[in-house]
């Protein structure tokens, strides 16, 4: 596969699902019946995907994941994005899950916020996300270290760490793997908004899922479209297990630009959004000890 420092330009094409699928050697998509919506199976031995025509959101062995664009519906075939093919079916459908690696494998996790920039507040106490972000980072370093891997935590009491020094702080430590950890909320309390969301760097060509007033330009590289596939598929393996570990609502995994602790990365890295404590479900759980270390154990299993 190319790296996008080779690439001239993003692929800006429409191709019938069915034509790319007989040239990776898949079987053709067919159409689930029973659904009100218009919507297609594509599988693969890695597993199923579901696209519902319209739609960006997509299923992946079940989880949720939002594609750059909609898929189309084309003289009744439908008609996937090139960039969507290029960076979510192929690392998804035709590629070996990721490899993690095996022997002198450095991690940094960063718990997010900290010291003067305390991050969301839980609806029930006002406790800050600060101290769940880091609480949950004391605990999973040592389950981590269990598993053969090198832990460097960014921070580890109550501290303001600017966030492209989250990035200089990988690399000076020479991670192979960056696990931001956060908990959300949102401004409109009335929607009582609650579960899991995962965020990879927005890959190469696309559009991304969230923007929040930020640029988001989609022929633009950054050094974390080095790593688009093993961005997804870290994001795909670490959200998978905490939907179900955890049984929290499935927001689905995402994709941003805005984030600068992803933006420089040179390795894989991933954003966490582990609940909302804007959510009173959501804050009881997250300020529960129970809770945060089923997410320190769940992403330590998931990284075996
Ligand atoms: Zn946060």
């Amino acid at each position: 596969m190319k790296t996008n420092s080779q690439m001239a330009a993003p692929v800006t094409t429409w191709t019938s699902l069915a034509q790319w699928a007989a040239e990776h050697k898949l079987k053709a998509p067919h159409r689930l019946k029973d659904l009100s919506e218009t919507a297609f199976v594509i599988d693969s031995p890695n597993g199923a995907m579901v696209l519902g025509i319209g739609s960006r959101e997509v299923t992946w062995n079940g989880i949720n994941l939002n594609l750059g664009f909609a898929p189309q519906l084309i003289d009744n075939e439908i008609f996937l994005h090139g960039a969507d093919l290029q960076k979510h079916l192929e690392p998804l459908l035709c590629e070996p899950l990721l490899a993690l690696p095996q022997t002198k494998r450095v991690i940094v996790i960063d718990p997010g916020h900290g010291g003067h920039n305390s991050g969301t507040v839980s609806v029930l106490d006002g406790r800050m996300e600060k101290e769940f972000t880091l609480d949950t980072a004391l605990r999973l370093k040592p389950l981590l270290e269990t598993n053969g891997w090198t832990v460097f935590l960014t921070r580890t009491n109550d501290v303001d760490f600017v966030n492209s020094n989250r990035v200089t702080f990988a690399d000076a430590h020479h991670a192979d793997l960056f696990i931001s950890l956060h908990f959300n909320a949102t401004g409109d309390r009335s929607q009582n908004t609650s579960g899991i969301e995962t965020y990879s760097f927005t890959p190469f060509g696309m559009p991304s899922t969230l923007t929040r007033n930020y640029a988001d330009p989609w022929y633009a590289n950054f050094p974390a479209n080095d790593f688009d596939m093993q961005n997804l598929q870290l994001a795909i393996q670490l959200h998978n297990a905490l939907i179900r570990a955890t049984g929290l609502e499935d927001r689905g995994v995402c994709h941003a630009r805005f984030m600068t602790v992803l933006q420089g990365q040179r390795r894989p890295a991933i954003l966490i959004e582990a609940g909302y404590l804007s959510s009173p479900s959501d804050a009881k759980l997250i300020e529960s000890e129970e809770y945060r270390q089923k997410l320190a154990e769940t992403i330590a299993n998931a990284l075996k």
